[in-house]
Order: structure tokens, then C-alpha cells, then sequence
């Protein structure tokens, strides 16, 4: 498996690595390389910055029929998954990616939290690669303010 760029490994495990505009300080993923995001900013430099593990639920749906090329359906037949739309801590960006296999959506609701974890994708070479997945949290780790903050 080959090492994601995406990702920094901290003590308590894999960060997506965005970028942090030092002008206005607005966090990116996947991270800017040429300017800044904010029509506002008044200018500054982007620099690399590794995004909290946890976040807010802020939509989340199930895939029910199988992507177009390059997805590679993990299974013969394909089966549903989940996808979730977290809203990194910080609050940071609001960043999609699939909930681990097996994740019911009706465990989910908007305003509760997940955590990222590592997942794997099949990719057309045949070969697996290193995928983040938001991984749904005990609602005792849930948001009580449900929307945006
Ligand atoms: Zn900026």
C-alpha cells in the first residue's frame, strides 16, 4: 500500500495536511498551492497545516449505485455505501469522504461527530490505495448545537 500525500501521522494518528492561509488564516483541503480561497483576503502566504482528526456531521447520503471510471467497485456485486460530509474541527473545511464499510446510515445525524481513520480504495492498476474515511462517533461525543457554529 502506498503512502498517502494527503495525510501526516500525529501521536494520535493520520491527519489530512491542508493548507492555512497566513493573511486571513482560512483553512483549505484539499490544501491551495497558488492563492487563497477568501475573495477578501488581503494576501498573505499559504503554508502547510495538518487538520484535527474530529468533526462535526454536516450532510451525509448512500451511494446506491457504483461510481463512474476510475472507481474501482470493491465487491462483485456492488454494494451501497455511505458518505459523509464532516466539518473538520476549528472549525476547518467541510470535507466528503466515505464512511467505513459496514457504517449504517441510519446510526448517523447530522450535528454528531466522526473521526478520521484510514480505509483503503482498489484503484484500476490493481493496486490498493490509502483513502481517509470518517468514521461516525458515540452520540456522547455529538454536538448539541446541531448547526453551524
Ligand atoms: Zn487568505
Amino acid at each position: 500500500m502506498e503512502t498517502a500525500p494527503w495525510t501526516a501521522r500525529g501521536a494520535d494518528g493520520p491527519h489530512l495536511v491542508g493548507s492555512r492561509c497566513t493573511g486571513c488564516g482560512a483553512v483549505s483541503f484539499p490544501p491551495d498551492r497558488t492563492h487563497c480561497r477568501d475573495p477578501l483576503c488581503p494576501g498573505g502566504d499559504l503554508v502547510e497545516a495538518a487538520l484535527p482528526r474530529r468533526g462535526r456531521i454536516w450532510s451525509f447520503t448512500d451511494c446506491r449505485y457504483p461510481p463512474p471510471p476510475p472507481y474501482v467497485p470493491p465487491t462483485d456485486p456492488f454494494e451501497p455505501f455511505v458518505l459523509i460530509a464532516v466539518e473538520v474541527d476549528g472549525p476547518g473545511p467541510i470535507v466528503l469522504g466515505q464512511a467505513p464499510p459496514g457504517t449504517a446510515l441510519s446510526s448517523l445525524r447530522v450535528g454528531g461527530r466522526a473521526e478520521l481513520v484510514e480505509g483503503t480504495a482498489a484503484a484500476p492498476d490493481g493496486r490498493h490505495r490509502t483513502v481517509w474515511n470518517w468514521r461516525p462517533l458515540p452520540d456522547a461525543d455529538a454536538d448539541p448545537g446541531g448547526g453551524r457554529r
